[in-house]
């Protein structure tokens, strides 16, 4: 017998089948093939058990929700005092890929547009045997629960045609936010977007935060409890872009979009969600996903200020 939380999640997906809203239409030809008619949604609770319905295993890009763990990294690595020194947590209400920076100080406004995402990036310490990016797909497959993997054909295309991005590299290296090589930055930032996720992963990922840092399923400590209160702020004020009020009004949740049309949420000591649909609004973020958190959130009374 189904379990009344998968019967639940099967009904909101079938519901959200005939959504056809949104476009596909990427710049990036991997992105842009991707099946319109692809969805997939899962839950991980705080406990660690998974529900999943619809396309849920089918591999996507992550895109900018790697900012969450670029950005927790990153704080890991340096702390509070020297990422606030370089980039603020303010919402921008900009477009993502905004050159959204401080007039006087080139400091990005916040760490999930490009901006502050690239100047994240390029905090990460690496070593000798580890790139910063071996380290973000670390992290990244610790939240998970299993070794993800870079689409290497997603990344050659960013890398090859990112020309604002490695625009906002150099213009973050000539306010000494990026100490070090801006194109470093540029090409790890590349890579975290193209690492391949499930909406499984991705939602095993979502509780990790959840759960304050500990994966549910596997024990493993992946982020101090400081460093994802911090994250899960920034999400909730910042992580759908110029989009972020009226998610923080209709759903409030924290949580990320991604244009590989993936959306993850948290919700504190509970549970972490993920869905993946990718045709996309104006805003970048994935239409049925929205619909599918929207509605989620009313109908389980997700959102932070209860109402009854
Ligand atoms: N790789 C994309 C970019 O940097 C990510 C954007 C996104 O998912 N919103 O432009």
């Amino acid at each position: 017998m189904r379990s009344p939380v998968q019967q639940y999640l099967d009904d909101v997906h079938a519901g959200l089948v005939d959504e056809l809203g949104g476009s596909t239409k990427s710049k990036n030809p991997e992105l842009a093939q991707a099946d319109p008619m692809m969805f997939g949604m899962a839950i991980t609770t705080a406990d660690g058990y998974t529900y999943a319905s619809g396309d849920a295993d089918v591999p996507f890009s992550i895109q900018s929700i790697s900012k969450v763990f670029g950005y927790a990294l990153a704080l890991q690595d340096r702390g509070f005092v020297y990422m606030d020194e370089r980039i603020d947590v303010e919402p921008s209400g900009d477009p993502f890929n905004e050159i959204s920076l401080d007039a006087e100080t080139g400091k990005p406004k916040n760490p999930l547009i490009n901006a502050g995402a690239i100047a994240a990036t390029a905090q990460i310490r690496s070593t000798t045997k580890k790139s910063a990016f071996d380290r973000i797909l670390e992290v990244c497959s610790a939240a998970a629960g299993r070794e993800l993997e870079l689409n290497q054909k997603v990344y050659e295309y960013d890398r090859d045609t990112g020309k604002r991005n490695r625009a906002l590299a150099w213009l973050l290296a000539s306010s000494e936010i990026i100490e070090g090589d801006p194109i470093q930055a540029f090409d790890d930032y590349s890579r975290q977007c193209s690492i391949s996720v499930t909406t499984k992963d991705l939602s095993v990922m979502a509780a990790t935060l959840a759960n304050l840092g500990t994966n549910p399923i596997t024990g493993q400590d992946v982020f101090d409890t400081e460093v994802v209160q911090r994250v899960l702020s920034v999400m909730l004020t910042c992580g759908m872009y110029d989009d972020s009020g009226d998610w923080v009004s209709t759903v409030g949740l924290p949580a990320k979009s991604g244009v590989g049309g993936g959306i993850l949420g948290a919700l504190p000591g509970q549970l972490g969600l993920a869905s993946f649909s990718p045709p996309l609004d104006q805003h970048g973020s994935s239409v049925r996903g929205l619909r599918a958190y929207k509605q989620i959130s009313t109908d389980l009374e997700l959102h932070f200020v209860r109402t009854s």
